[in-house]
């Protein structure tokens, strides 16, 4: 699977199942955003995805996450239902919110309808499945980033090739290590960790679980896209656990600057909360009270630098600062 010629493994944005999905004539997808990514013949590019290649999941406005296709699981001879305008049976309609009859069909054919035709049309599915190697990244990479990185500007397509080495150095960047492909055992290595998940819980509800913890806002995805997926105390960790810290009282100021920000390992973002763990506004190292600083599992933070001191800004000491001024106690942790 790796000696192709078209020349090594490439890198794919593909967007996910969403209101955005549901382009023009088609019904959607079935995906589990985690594990799995079902298209078909009539998507551009389903000829050129393949297994070993990198896949970046995305929404409208930012990624989900990164894997490598480990198996694409063909099925031919499959069917999926159309709409088409019925005037001139394209697909190049809109559909209104308000207005009345539902859809419009663009120039030159200006049709108005309130149902579109059907029509069944053959196709091959495809599903590229990637259990094993996924890795959330919650919005590390924005939209703009995707775009910047897309070998194509100009075009909307569902699946867009991404300029590979421009993604790993991006990747780099957000500490981010995208686990080895999975689709050769040639090394005579076999996977000792499989996913068992149960089966009764659907792909729906794994699919909004990924975008629940991405509705925690847009400030958690603002601190993952210019931290990576680091945690300030204890370096890089999955996304799963790191939380968005709010350094001034969130519920005093309700406001969500950057700069007053932190992303921090969901434990210890519990000792933050709890003033059980704090960081020294001038020197940027971490501090823990004497019960905690006791612990084997934290004592080797203590008075260590935070990881991310170098985009510290005066903005973000100065809240540091006022953290630990005198004053009414913190808040229990959210
Ligand atoms: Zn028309």
């Amino acid at each position: 699977m790796t000696d192709r010629s078209r020349g090594g493994p490439r890198a794919w944005s593909l967007l996910t199942l969403g209101e955005d999905r549901f382009f023009q004539g088609n019904e959607g997808y079935e995906d589990i955003v985690d594990e799995v990514y079902r298209y078909d013949t009539t998507v551009a590019n389903y000829r050129a995805v393949q297994e070993g290649d990198t896949v970046v999941l995305r929404d409208k406005t930012r990624a989900l996450g990164i894997a490598r296709i480990e198996r694409i699981e063909v099925t031919p001879g499959a069917t999926k239902t159309r709409n088409l305008c019925p005037r001139c049976r394209t697909t190049n309609y809109v559909t209104r919110k308000v207005q009345r009859p539902r859809f419009h069909c663009r120039r030159p054919c200006n049709h108005s309808f309130d149902e579109p035709e059907q029509i069944q049309i053959p196709v091959t599915q495809f599903a590229a499945h990637y259990p094993n190697t996924w890795v959330s990244l919650d919005g590390g990479l924005s939209r703009t980033d995707l775009e910047d990185l897309a070998l194509n500007r100009s075009q909307q397509q569902s699946m867009r090739e991404l300029d590979r080495n421009a993604l790993t150095a991006h990747l780099d960047r957000l500490s981010v290590t995208l686990p080895a492909a999975k689709t050769s055992s040639a090394e005579g290595r076999t996977r000792t960790r499989t996913r068992s998940r149960s089966r009764s819980i659907s792909g729906g509800t794994r699919q909004r679980s990924v975008q629940e913890r991405i509705n925690q806002g847009p400030f958690r995805s603002a601190l993952l896209e210019r931290f990576g997926l680091v945690c300030a105390v204890t370096g890089p960790c999955p996304a799963e656990v790191l939380q968005a810290a709010h350094l001034r009282d969130f519920a005093t100021h309700q406001t969500h600057v950057v700069d007053e920000g932190l992303l921090l390992r969901s434990d210890i973002h519990q000792l933050f909360d709890a003033g059980l763990l704090w960081i020294d506004p001038d020197d940027l190292t971490v501090r823990l009270s004497p019960r905690v600083a006791e612990h084997p599992q934290y004592c080797q933070y203590d008075y260590q630098v935070i990881t991310v001191a170098a985009l510290a800004t005066d903005t973000t000491r100065a809240a540091l600062r006022d953290r630990l001024a005198p004053g009414p106690e913190h808040v229990e942790p959210s």
